[in-house]
């Protein structure tokens, strides 16, 4: 396998792995029709939709059929997020209203509630998705405190109703061991497994096909062809620099950077 690390190509390897899996979307894990062991698979639609139409075209030649989170505006697309949902995906709603009510739960639901009509007005949504993002001190899982996503006719939270899946793999940050991290977490992802690169993954993968898997992979992150893989390289780099010093800075040690 000579194939550079997080680009497509080597997302096609990763679909050859999933060939030992029963892959199921999140909102067929929480339907309570499957028998164990499968592998879920969701992807977070942070930045660029258009990667995330060619993983979906990939995955459905390997017939995969996986979940989708999308933001709104951010990556919003309904063209795109037709032709994804066409291939036999599931459409997600990846919520941060949490972080745009500055904190406030009451605003943040009213929000909430906003965003996912807009959604539902071309996809029947059953599961979203928390974005975590590093810059803000707020947890967006934490208005699930207060309410209650099924009255919303949600199914389930892509964190929370899948904590009970004990192997979480996520490619955030660019790295598989969790590093880089700030809140792509599930308590799963303790284990420390010691993932060099995708070959690493791809490795377990194929020796864990009686497991029950939950795998998350950013679209962006896989961009096809050069351009795109340089655009997703810099970008990481970028962003873990910068996770890098907000870290150090919050816990008040500039002085080391
Ligand atoms: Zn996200």
């Amino acid at each position: 396998m000579r194939e550079m690390d997080f680009s497509l190509t080597m997302y096609a390897e990763i679909c050859k792995a999933l060939q030992l899996h029963k892959v199921v979307t999140v909102q067929r894990y929480l339907s309570n029709v499957l028998e164990s062991p499968c592998l879920v698979l969701r992807h977070d639609v942070d930045r660029d939709s258009k990667n995330a139409l060619a993983m979906a075209k990939l995955e459905y030649e390997y017939g995969i059929q996986s979940t989708y989170y999308f933001r709104y505006p951010n990556t919003f697309n309904r063209e795109i997020m037709e032709q994804i949902a066409n291939l036999g995906h599931e459409i997600g709603y990846h919520y941060e209203v949490l972080d745009k009510a500055g904190g406030d739960c009451h605003k943040a639901i009213a929000l909430f509630q906003k965003e996912l009509e807009i959604f539902r007005a071309s996809f029947p949504v059953k599961t979203v998705c928390m974005h975590g993002n590093p810059l803000t001190k707020w947890d967006g899982r934490d208005i699930w405190s207060l309410f209650d996503f099924h009255d919303f006719g949600i199914l389930g939270e892509a964190f929370l109703s899948c904590s009970d899946i004990p192997i979480y793999l996520t490619d955030t940050g660019r790295n598989w061991n969790g590093n880089n991290n700030f809140k792509d977490k599930l308590p799963a992802e303790n284990r420390n497994k010691n993932f060099r690169n995708t070959v690493d993954v791809i490795r377990f993968l194929n020796s864990n096909k009686d497991n029950i898997i939950y795998l998350n992979c950013h679209p962006e992150r896989w961009g096809p062809g050069p351009w795109g893989w340089t655009k997703a390289f810099m970008r990481d780099h970028l962003f873990n620099f910068c996770k890098k010093a907000l870290k150090l800075f919050r816990s008040g040690s500039m002085e080391r950077f």
